[in-house]
């Protein structure tokens, strides 16, 4: 072994976010003296709520008319599927590589999950896609950008549209992304977002949903707990779109504070400039992979699409069960947090759909094969760009003493 390399050794901490920003905190502690936490608690009826504000501007940002906080990613999926009109055991096309909450939104709203195969980019494969389109007889997509990677929205687009299938975005790994110079969340009828800790902006919990159509926000408003009082909502539809729906739909409160929006707006102002500090640490980690090429393999980012990898996945196909496992272990054992999306008892968070059992079982050999050596670690801001190529080097050098043997 070569005793050089293989004492590359890396000590940082991936699941450590980065401090919420001071101007956030002092804004958090400005909610906590008014005492006014509750998004409809407003001391006039000129005072705008920091949730109603967090709306307008991430409307703005997103460049849509409508914005709704709430509690979660995963509730704002739900709120989506039930404002688009789901129906009960309706099928709904969904990527089969993607986090549990996204089948479990279908699933928690009476949907039936229709699991589509991954290509080796990582995306949504198009032609298994328009396969089930036309078996499954599904009038939604619900499109979960796994990881951040984009398939070709144009095509997606196109195709949806030959066929009559509604889009709802799951943009969890994609705030502040674009396809085209177009924002991700902006080519279906609704897209969600989450700032859940290990996303771009952090709340420790939290869901956004944008969207253009009336109906639809109206709909999600009061769904996600607004009482009557909807017209607090600025990033909202006019209150004609809520006369015909307010009294038919349900209260399934689910509603953002102001404790958290507060925290949300000034980070939500820093997201562009993160975006560019992840694509650094990105490129840092990937570019020593690289060095490597012929024996690991990384997704291709489409010409037209401008990422925000919080994360990195490669793959490295020529491993036997034995080196897989001598690879995960050794780089643990160097300070690399690797995880595997091939194991057969789910760990943490899990995103392998046949570990998914109250789902219909579905056969997706092309999923299985890839996610069979399919790796993937966190990059978050915490760490520097030299950490990044650091944990890349510590990776091939890994690679190279097992390929070695
Ligand atoms: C995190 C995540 C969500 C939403 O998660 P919440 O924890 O409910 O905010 C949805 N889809 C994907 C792919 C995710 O990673």
């Amino acid at each position: 072994m070569n005793t050089a390399s293989s004492s590359l050794h890396f000590t940082g901490n991936f699941t450590q976010q980065e401090a919420i920003p001071e101007d956030a905190i002092n804004a958090a502690i400005a909610v906590m003296q008014g005492g006014r936490l509750h998004r409809y608690n407003v001391a006039s009826a000129e005072e705008i709520s920091e949730t109603a504000a967090l709306e307008i501007e991430f409307a703005r940002y997103q460049d849509q008319r409508y914005c709704l906080a709430c509690a979660s990613g995963g509730y704002a999926i739900q709120l989506a599927l039930r404002a688009w009109g789901i129906r009960n055991d309706e099928p709904v096309l969904t990527n089969g590589f993607t986090l549990s909450p996204v089948p479990g939104a279908i699933q928690a709203v009476g949907g039936k999950p229709v699991l589509v195969e991954t290509t080796s980019d990582l995306v949504i494969d198009l032609e298994h896609l328009e396969n089930l389109i036309k078996t499954s007889g599904a009038k939604l997509l619900l499109l979960s950008h796994m990881r951040g990677h984009l398939v070709d929205m144009d095509a997606l687009c196109a195709l949806l549209e030959t066929h009559g299938v509604d889009m709802i975005e799951d943009c969890a790994h994609t705030m502040g992304a674009t396809f085209n110079d177009v924002k991700s969340g902006c080519h279906g009828i609704m897209a969600c977002f989450s700032s859940q800790t290990y996303k771009h902006i952090n709340s420790g919990e939290g869901g956004l949903l944008t969207s253009n159509n009336d109906e639809m926000m109206a709909r999600a408003i009061v769904l996600s707990g607004s009482y009557m009082l909807f017209e607090r909502h600025e990033a909202a539809p006019p209150a004609e779109a809520f006369s015909a729906l307010k009294l038919a739909t349900p209260n399934c409160s689910g509603r953002m504070d102001n404790l958290r929006a507060a925290i949300l707006r000034p980070q939500l102002r820093k997201l562009d400039e993160n975006g560019t500090r992840w694509n650094d640490r990105y490129d840092a980690f990937a570019g020593a992979l690289k060095e490597n090429s012929n024996t690991i393999e990384l997704p291709e980012r489409h010409a037209a699409a401008y990422e925000v990898p919080s994360s990195i996945q490669f793959r490295i196909p020529h491993f036997d069960d034995a080196q897989n496992q001598l690879f995960l272990d050794e780089c643990a054992k160097r300070g690399v947090d690797i995880k595997w999306f091939g194991a057969e008892e789910p760990k943490a968070y899990t995103s392998r759909y046949d570990s998914w059992k109250y789902l219909e079982p579905s056969s997706l050999p092309r999923t299985d094969e890839l996610l069979t050596r399919l790796y993937d670690c966190r990059l978050p801001l915490t760490f520097s760009v030299d950490d990044c190529a650091l944990i890349g080097r510590i990776v091939v050098d890994v690679v190279q003493t097992l390929s070695a043997d």
